[in-house]
């Protein structure tokens, strides 16, 4: 019980402490909170004091960031968002001890707020648990942050013909400074994994190259995107041509993409995909990238300054940190 307050505590102390040196030329300071690969973790890990939270004390302190942000942040500056990259099922057994596999899982995370989530391979690798999300995502409202860019839906049972597995992309606007924003949510490609049935995915670097990106864009007029991926942070390519893409349409503007599937802890800027006289990989400062672990063992937070460049009109990335 001490170890959950204790994280729920630090990590307003943290916001509180930030919030009071932010740069005079930083428009937004937003925290974006990101999970992935939770795999049916709903219960924590009792028989670990230190990672003994569950989703219910995730919950609660989504709660309690809610209030700071609410009440105690500056509002002119300081806004939050709340994602998930996908793999939610397969995992514990006990939570995937349901027919289809899943339904306890799904109905725990459509209580949560997310600003986005996306799906995953071991999602699409059970036919019958992505018919019951589809069902519930389409004909009873769940999940409405559900994005999937990349992934269709196939099954002849249900539709007549293939549409997205969700939405394409949504648009947002920031709670407290108004600013909008689009997310988008990608699944990973490999041309030999991925007869999975009900599904079509598609590769994210032919996808960004069709008609959406471009509705997307004029419907969402975004100022910043958040991009959560079921992608490795290693497929550091397909971030460089997602951001590309976008950069396209829109100028540059502040790309993040929120990865997963490795389990790994880690973040850094995106590669831009051209190397220096030196041969090292020059790194965009205005694309960020940070994948959170699993299993709900942390909570990722991506920290960044926005400030707004006086040429373009354009947001950039004046500083950013992703803190554990
Ligand atoms: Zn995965």
């Amino acid at each position: 019980m001490r170890s959950k307050m204790l994280f729920s505590l630090s990590l307003l102390a943290i916001f509180v402490g930030v919030a009071l040196c932010v740069d005079e030329d930083t428009v937004l300071k937003l925290t974006v909170l990101h999970h992935s690969d939770m795999h049916g973790w709903l219960y924590g890990h009792k028989h670990e004091s230190n990672y003994n939270a569950d989703y219910g004390d995730y919950q609660a302190l989504l709660n309690h960031v809610d209030d700071y942000f609410t009440t105690e942040a500056d509002t002119t500056l300081e806004d939050y968002l709340v994602y998930d990259s996908g793999d939610f099922l397969q995992g514990t057994g006990l939570s995937d001890a349901t027919s289809p596999p899943g339904i306890d899982i799904i109905e725990v995370m459509n209580m949560v707020d997310f600003d986005g989530t996306t799906i995953g391979n071991h999602e699409l690798g059970l036919p019958e648990s992505v018919d019951y999300l589809w069902d519930k995502i389409h004909n009873e409202g769940y999940l409405p942050s559900f994005v999937t860019s990349n992934t269709d839906y196939v099954n002849t049972d249900f539709v007549d013909e293939p549409e997205t597995f969700a939405k394409k992309y949504t648009c947002g606007q920031t709670t407290n400074t108004g600013h909008k924003f689009m997310t988008v949510g990608f699944m990973y490609y490999k041309e030999t994994q991925h007869d999975f049935g009900n599904t079509i995915v598609t590769d994210p670097l032919v996808s960004v190259g069709q008609p959406w990106l471009q509705a997307a864009i004029d419907e969402c007029e975004p100022e910043f995107v958040i991009a959560t991926c079921h992608i490795s942070y290693q497929d550091q390519d397909v971030f460089t041509g997602i951001k590309a893409a976008i950069t396209a349409i829109t100028g540059d503007i502040p790309t993040v993409f929120l990865t997963g599937h490795t389990h790994w802890w880690t973040a850094g800027n995106c590669d831009t995909g051209e190397v220096d006289e030196d041969g090292v990989e020059i790194e965009d400062p205005n694309c960020v990238y940070a994948e959170p672990g699993a299993y709900y063992r942390y909570i990722g937070r991506v920290e960044l300054e926005l400030a707004r460049d006086a040429d373009s009109g354009n947001m950039y990335i004046q500083q950013w940190s992703h803190p554990r």
